[in-house]
């Protein structure tokens, strides 16, 4: 005889209905195969996606080399140690319903990698527990030898796809990796998962030192001046989201908002993020970078790494790195 669903079994069906149209209602409604092709071409045709292709197997150790894979996505050697910071590595992002499908946005710039073009990686970064930031799919088809610092709470979530260094990190808080010393920051963000229901998850800036080579990794953030504390020892590079502030300007700065931020930490240079990848919001795709290159002006140039799939590598006489070496 079948059983009658119970009230526990009803709860959970409502919470999932509520949950999908929640999402839908966040991210707009997709749902097709994973494997159909994506649309980049409009984005390359908009000059988002680099022609260059990428090699890390060619990277050197002895330098900090940053790429775009898109979105919040940085693969990095950081002098020596390899770096993923929120891995979005497929054709959508949300939730995953099964091997083939899965409901939220499609990207509009193709992968620059495919996780087995990637290569080792020793540490993960994950700044908080939102559907494109903290990608199950995506992290399942990372090495599972890799450390996972993560923001509070989050270690649920990722544990059980089979990586046994898994550490949270709370704002001032940090941790050490192969030499590589990550602290966690604040940000004005917010970490629900499923809003408006399930837990809450904890968010976090980053900041990355190692070999006297910093860099900080803005998480998702309205306009804030919690970040100005990296100032006292600036960092070489700043990576900042740019792109999804309209109409969520209440946790999301805009590219001016950002480049003021940017300015206050000090930082050589700096990474837009966070754009040009996934429909988030209502701007245009192209507006985030435009807006910010213009509130740049005459200092544009310290902003690096303005296309996906692009590779970067901090110059080697950078005056910030060249003035803490000439300190005893
Ligand atoms: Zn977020
Ligand atoms: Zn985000």
């Amino acid at each position: 005889m079948a059983a009658r669903p119970n009230g526990w079994n009803w709860r959970l069906l409502a919470f999932l209905a509520a949950a999908l149209a929640a999402l839908a209602t966040a991210f707009g409604f997709f749902l097709t195969p994973e494997g159909a092709a994506n649309r980049g071409d409009d984005a390359i045709a908009n000059g988002i996606m680099a022609n260059d292709r990428l090699d890390p197997a060619a990277w050197r150790d002895d330098s900090l080399t940053i790429a775009t894979l898109g979105h919040a996505t940085l693969l990095m050697d950081f002098m020596g140690v390899r770096v993923i910071t929120d891995p979005t590595l497929f054709n959508r992002i949300g939730l995953a319903v099964g091997p083939l499908f899965t409901i939220g946005p499609r990207r509009l710039t193709p992968p620059p990698l495919r996780p087995n073009q990637i290569g080792g990686i020793d540490v993960i970064l994950v700044t908080h527990a939102h559907m494109d930031h903290l990608d199950l799919p995506s992290l399942d088809a990372l090495p599972k030898t890799a450390a996972v610092v993560a923001c509070s709470g989050c270690a649920a979530l990722i544990r059980p796809l089979g990586f046994a260094d898994v550490r949270e990190l709370k704002w001032g808080e940090s941790t050490d990796v192969r030499g590589l010393t990550v602290t966690a920051l604040p940000a004005r963000h917010w970490g629900r998962r499923w809003p408006p229901f399930g837990r809450s998850y904890g968010y976090n800036s980053y900041l990355i030192v190692r070999h006297r080579r910093r860099m900080l990794l803005a998480c998702d953030t309205a306009y804030t001046n919690a970040l100005d504390v990296v100032r006292e020892n600036p960092p070489d590079v700043a990576a900042f989201s740019i792109g999804a502030y309209d109409p969520w300007i209440w946790n999301h700065a805009d590219p001016e908002q950002v480049w003021k931020m940017f300015e206050a930490t000090g930082a050589r240079f700096l990474i837009p993020i966070h754009w040009g990848t996934f429909r988030l919001s209502k701007e245009p795709v192209n507006e985030p970078m435009r807006r910010l290159l213009s509130a740049a002006g005459a200092h544009d140039d310290q902003i690096v790494l303005r296309q996906i799939g692009e590779a970067w590598t901090l110059p080697r006489t950078s005056p910030a790195a060249a003035a803490r070496r000439s300190v005893p």
